[in-house]
């Protein structure tokens, strides 16, 4: 075995010890996908995450992650899977929200797998190295299935065979020569179709291409200010992101219960009619303190409450819709309100 090829099992070795469920290494190149990455951005796919166009230089070369421009990315995997998640009194939350904010969980692991790294010699006392969750400059995906760790799938995520698209991803960028491990996890999705004919909006728009402006999960989260109205029936129960094309791959169904390891947070036990509470309410900061649902922010989170709640139709959801609507001090709230309570 190869000097490089000792390093890269050493690296992933010490990514299992510290927790992680999946582990592959990638060279600091630009990704595979780069091409159908610059056709999306090309075709207005991103709706509003313009981060995207503004980082798309970085995101297309990543070597500029390190000092010296060179090195490898040590790609690693934390698996999330556990039930769907229901609000007391109906509305839905995505199963990663349910729990503490992986961005936290996932970091504090990579600064452990970095000490670990040095200690071990693998990555030595004055190489540079930088740590990586979701809102680094990356195509993660691609930089994942190149590093072996899942096989790209039509709903534009990463399938595992044990987790399916349960899992998430870091990276750390190591100023480290590192053979990288090309064989991904043998499957494919074949001919399932499941997760487009699912999709409540429509977003799939072909096998691997999502449009982020009919995303439920981009709408929820990303998205400020009202949301088309034409998309708001699709959005039924989803509060705060979408699992629909997740829930129906075949690859999940038996992936094992992990929801001890993110816990249960407030939001998940937090009834639909509370996310319409005033901003100057002293419960949101109970409900989203180490929540990844602080992504969304007050604002929208109302707004969809009051979305789904016009969804549900119930009578009895009148008069927080109706107070939403005399009271909120945000446009965007009482809009969704007038739409809701016209429903
Ligand atoms: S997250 Fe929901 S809305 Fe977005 S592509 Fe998947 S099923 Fe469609
Ligand atoms: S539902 Fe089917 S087509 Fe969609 S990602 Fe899963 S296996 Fe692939």
């Amino acid at each position: 075995m190869s000097q490089q090829e000792d390093g890269g099992q050493a690296a992933m070795d010490c990514a299992r010890e510290v927790g992680f469920d999946l582990a592959g290494i990638a060279p600091l190149a630009p990704p595979r996908d780069a091409q159908r990455f610059q056709d999306w951005l090309n075709a207005g796919h991103n709706a509003g995450m313009a981060y995207l166009q503004r980082d798309r230089e970085r995101i297309l070369d990543p070597t500029g992650l390190l000092h010296h421009r060179k090195g490898s990315l040590l790609v690693v995997g934390l698996a999330h899977s556990r039930p769907g998640v229901t609000l007391p009194g109906g509305g839905r939350i995505a199963r990663y929200a349910a729990g503490r904010d992986y961005h936290n969980v996932v970091l504090t692991m990579l600064r452990k797998l970095r000490r670990l790294l040095r200690e071990r010699g693998i990555l030595g006392s004055a190489a540079h190295s930088r740590t990586a969750v979701d809102a680094a400059p990356l195509l993660e995906r691609s930089h994942a299935a190149q590093a072996g760790l899942g096989f790209p799938s039509k709903a534009a995520n990463l399938l595992h065979p044990r987790f399916g698209p349960w899992f998430f991803l870091g990276e750390i960028a190591l100023e480290l020569e590192l053979e990288p491990t090309t064989q991904p996890p043998a499957g494919s999705c074949g001919t399932c179709r499941a997760c487009i004919d699912a999709c409540p909006t429509a977003a799939i728009l072909e096998p691997g291409k999502i449009d982020a402006g009919r995303c439920i999960s981009y709408l929820t989260i990303e998205h400020r200010g009202p949301i088309e109205a034409a998309l708001r029936p699709q959005i039924g129960e989803w509060l705060f992101g979408c699992d629909v094309c997740s829930e129906v791959c075949p690859w999940g169904t038996a992936a094992p219960d992990l929801s001890q390891r993110f816990g249960e947070l407030a939001p998940a036990r937090t009834p639909l009619t509370d996310w319409l509470e005033p901003p100057d309410s002293p419960a949101w900061s109970i409900l989203l303190r180490g929540s990844p649902l602080r992504r969304a922010g007050r604002e929208s989170l109302a707004r969809n409450a009051a979305i789904v709640l016009g969804n549900r139709q119930n009578p009895d959801d009148r008069a927080v819709l109706l107070r939403a609507l005399s009271f909120d001090p945000s446009p965007v709230v009482r809009e969704a309100a007038a739409w809701a309570l016209g429903r």
